[in-house]
């Protein structure tokens, strides 16, 4: 049986690359193909160059890494890479390739530049792991170009139509929650109440997930404002009910107060008995080791987006639908908006009780 299946597989990988030596010499001319991180940096996104690096060597294109981000482009900082170059980097975080914001790829004239790079070291393709700004900078380049982008969804935000998920969203939420419930420790042993800010300036995902995970006794996102009153009346029905401490998240979005240090004054304010502290997790949330979900994740992008670049399905954005990896064209994936999970924030209702 298990020899069979051997056999099977073998077959497969031989079927494989038959197609790649003798069908795409025909219909591709992609031999070359530059990968770059840009945005901010998500855990998972190592383990996403590792697989479109040792997809590419698979099919016998030689991958280009780009050093930071869109910057890299236009300043021709390329580096071919091979199978061994990204040995050892499934588990890390951050980027090897390290990460950028580049104003000068906003303008026309940068963007030329970065062409010109492209056509100097004969790149044929182009694949982009970052958030919906790296891709609108992706799709814009492509536009002007005529030239071949894919795009990978790596950010912590998991702000990104066509993807239920984004390549650091489930690291950067188990980081959160793993805080959460160390927080929660020290409010239970001198019953504090805890605003715990997390990442999140236009989606309260990560919130959402963190809150109900962790316990909150609210969650504050950019989404919905509950406003200040019924934060305040929240708290006193927690009071009343026993509660031996309280824990509020809240996004850095959030527009309930001013920020989470005038939501801290408010209810020291409003309600003297609460000893209210606060505790903003800020960039410890994007390091650290990817989770089993990014790190497959992200094989399963990388890999995809290569063979898409092969076929020719480039212009669009590799992403998760019901657990099936899926095309978004790049268009559709930076113009929609995520919608936050109303069903979630029900739950949480009901478990603060
Ligand atoms: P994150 O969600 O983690 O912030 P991101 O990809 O959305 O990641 P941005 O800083 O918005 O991060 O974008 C990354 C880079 O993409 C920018 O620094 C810029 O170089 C490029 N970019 C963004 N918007 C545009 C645009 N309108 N035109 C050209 N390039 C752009």
């Amino acid at each position: 049986m298990f020899s069979f299946l051997i056999k099977k597989r073998f077959k497969k990988m031989l079927i494989i690359k038959l197609i790649d030596y003798y069908i795409y010499p025909v219909k591709n001319q992609i031999k070359k193909i530059a990968l770059l991180t840009s945005g901010g940096d998500a855990p998972g996104m190592n383990a996403s160059i590792r697989s479109v690096v040792r997809a590419c060597v698979f099919h016998n294109i030689v991958p280009v890494g780009v050093y930071k981000g869109y910057d890299g482009l236009i300043k021709g900082r390329f580096e071919e890479m091979n199978a061994r170059s990204v040995k050892g980097i499934i588990n890390k975080g951050g980027t090897i390739l390290k990460t950028a914001r580049s104003e000068k790829f906003k303008l026309k004239t940068g963007r030329d530049e970065a062409y010109n790079s492209i056509k100097k070291n004969n790149i044929d393709g182009l694949i982009v792991i970052g958030g919906d700004g790296t891709f609108t900078g992706g799709l814009i380049f492509s536009e002007e170009n005529n030239f071949p982008v894919i795009g990978i969804p790596a950010t912590i935000d998991n702000d990104i139509f066509g993807t239920s998920h984004t390549i650091g969203f489930d690291s950067a939420t188990n980081t959160v929650m793993n805080a959460i419930d160390k927080i929660r420790d020290t409010a239970s042993s001198h019953n504090r109440l805890f605003f715990v800010e997390v990442m999140g300036r236009d989606a309260g995902h990560i919130a959402l997930n963190t809150g109900v995970a962790g316990g909150a006794e609210e969650i504050l996102i950019p989404e919905e404002n509950l406003g200040l009153d019924r934060l305040i009346q929240s708290l006193k029905r927690s009071e009343k009910t026993g509660k031996s401490s309280s824990i509020v998240v809240v996004a850095e979005g959030d527009k309930t107060g001013e920020n989470v240090f005038h939501l801290k004054e408010y209810v020291e304010k409003h309600l003297s008995d609460y000893d209210a502290r606060v505790a903003v997790l800020g960039h410890m949330q994007r390091g650290g080791t990817p989770t089993c979900f990014d790190r497959v994740l992200a094989s399963r992008l990388g890999v995809s987006a290569v063979e898409s670049m092969i076929s020719k399905k480039d212009g669009n954005m590799v992403g998760l639908q019901n657990n099936k990896v899926v095309l978004t064209p790049l268009k559709k994936a930076v113009k929609g908006v995520t919608k936050i999970n109303k069903e979630l924030l029900k739950v949480s209702d009901i478990m603060s009780i």
